[in-house]
C-alpha cells in the first residue's frame, strides 16, 4: 500500500484498480502508534445486469516531510485528502466522501453504511451511533470531549492540582519535573519532612531549597544510592522478552550500569536516583536552588486562561480576545472575575484591556 503524497500517486493507483470509479472515501483509523487517514475508492466494473460496484483500499495520505502536523486548525492530512479529493471529482466527475475532515475519527460511516448512521448533534458530522453504555449516542466523541471540557470551565471545578519543581537563580528556570502528587518525585523520601514544614495555606505555595539543604539532599541520595547499587544486578533478558523491554546504561562514580527501563522498579529507581544526585550536583556547582510549586486552589477555569494566554497568545493579549475563546461557554463577568482572580494570585498583570502572563503563572502550568 503506497503513501498518497501527491494526486498523481492517487490517480496512478485508481488507474491500476480500473473499472468506473464512482466515490473516493477518506476515512480515519487509529492504532497505539497513531492516527492514519486511508483513502478508498468504490469502482463498476462490467455492463448492464452484470455491473458490480467493489471497494478498494489506495493508500495512506501522507504530508511531505518537514510539514507540521496540523495546518489552521486542522490535520495537514486532511487538508492534503480534500486537494486530492477536489482533483479527482473533477477528472472522474466521481463523489468525493469525507466525513471528518476536521477531527481524526473511526466512528464515521463508510460511504455503504451511511444509512445506519446519525448526525452529530453539535457539530453535524455522519457518525455510527456509539455502542458504550457510559457515551452519549447523539454526537461524536469529539464533541462529547468538548463538552465535558465547557462544563469543567462552567462550573469552575479544581484542577488536578500537582506540583512543578524548578532550577532557580538569577530569573531563570529550569523545568526538572512535573508530578500530580508531591510523593512521586524521586526525592520526596528525602525531603519529605523540610517541605512539609515550609507549606502553608496559600492556593499557589512555593516551597524553595537553598544550597545548604541540596548539599543535605544529595549525601542522602547517595547513601541511598549506593546501598542499591551494592545489590545491583545486570538485566537477564529472556529471548522472547526481548522486544518488549528498552535498556539504557547509565554512568556513576566511573562505573557503568546497564539499566531496564520497564518492568523492572528496583532499577527504575536506581535510574531515578543517578539522575537526582546529577540535578543536585549541576544545582550545587552553578548556584541554583530548587523551587516546588504547588497547585491548591487552582480551578480548571484558571488553568485553562493560563494556557490560553501562553501557549496561544504567546503570553500577552487583550480582555476582548479571552471573552472570544470562551463565548458561548462563560460570560463577559465570569471572565473578568477570573482575570481578577489570577490578577490576585499574581499569575497576570492586568493594565487597561492588556492582560500579561507573568512569571509565576508561566510556572504552574
Ligand atoms: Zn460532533
Amino acid at each position: 500500500m503506497p503513501d498518497i503524497t501527491t494526486f498523481e500517486t492517487l490517480d496512478r493507483e485508481i488507474e491500476r484498480i480500473g473499472g468506473k470509479p464512482i466515490v473516493l472515501e477518506a476515512l480515519w483509523a487509529g492504532d497505539t502508534g497513531g492516527w492514519y487517514l486511508l483513502l478508498y475508492i468504490y469502482t463498476v466494473k462490467g455492463i448492464f445486469f452484470f455491473k458490480r460496484t467493489t471497494r478498494h483500499l489506495l493508500g495512506e495520505v501522507s504530508s511531505p516531510e518537514g510539514i507540521e502536523y496540523f495546518t489552521n486548525g486542522k490535520p495537514s492530512v486532511s487538508l492534503l485528502a480534500e486537494q486530492f479529493g477536489n482533483k479527482a471529482s473533477e477528472k472522474y466527475n466521481l463523489t468525493f466522501y469525507f466525513p471528518s475532515p476536521k477531527d481524526t475519527d473511526e466512528d464515521c460511516p463508510a460511504w455503504t453504511e451511511r444509512h445506519l448512521a446519525i448526525t452529530c448533534a453539535d457539530c453535524s458530522k455522519l457518525i455510527i451511533p456509539t455502542d458504550s453504555p457510559h457515551l452519549p449516542k447523539d454526537i461524536c466523541y469529539d464533541c462529547h470531549l468538548t463538552r465535558e471540557e465547557n462544563e469543567k470551565l462552567k462550573d469552575d471545578s479544581p484542577a488536578d492540582g500537582g506540583v512543578h519543581m524548578y532550577l532557580y537563580k538569577d530569573d531563570e528556570y529550569e523545568p526538572i519535573g512535573y508530578c500530580t502528587n508531591f510523593e512521586s518525585f524521586p526525592i520526596a523520601p528525602f525531603i519529605e519532612e523540610k517541605v512539609k514544614n515550609r507549606l502553608n495555606e496559600n492556593a499557589i505555595d512555593i516551597v524553595k531549597l537553598d544550597r545548604q539543604d541540596i548539599i543535605e539532599l544529595k549525601g542522602k541520595l547517595e547513601n541511598a544510592l549506593d546501598q542499591k547499587l551494592d545489590k545491583y544486578e545486570i538485566p537477564v533478558i529472556d529471548e522472547r522478552k526481548k522486544r518488549f523491554i528498552i535498556t539504557h546504561t547509565l554512568k556513576y562514580k566511573g562505573k557503568e550500569y546497564e539499566l531496564m527501563r520497564n518492568f523492572n522498579d528496583e532499577h527504575i529507581r536506581i535510574s531515578n536516583f543517578i539522575h537526582s544526585v546529577e540535578t543536585a550536583e549541576k544545582a550545587i556547582a552553578e548556584n541554583y536552588i530548587y523551587e516546588f510549586y504547588f497547585n491548591k486552589g487552582i480551578t480548571y477555569r484558571d488553568d485553562s486562561f493560563l494556557r490560553f494566554i501562553h501557549y496561544v497568545c504567546h503570553g500577552r493579549t487583550n480582555i476582548a480576545d479571552i471573552s472570544n475563546r470562551y463565548t458561548n461557554i462563560l460570560t463577559d463577568t465570569e471572565v473578568l472575575q477570573t482575570l481578577k482572580k489570577l490578577e490576585q494570585l499574581r499569575c497576570v498583570m492586568i493594565s487597561n484591556d492588556g492582560v500579561q502572563i507573568t512569571q509565576l503563572g508561566q510556572c504552574i502550568i
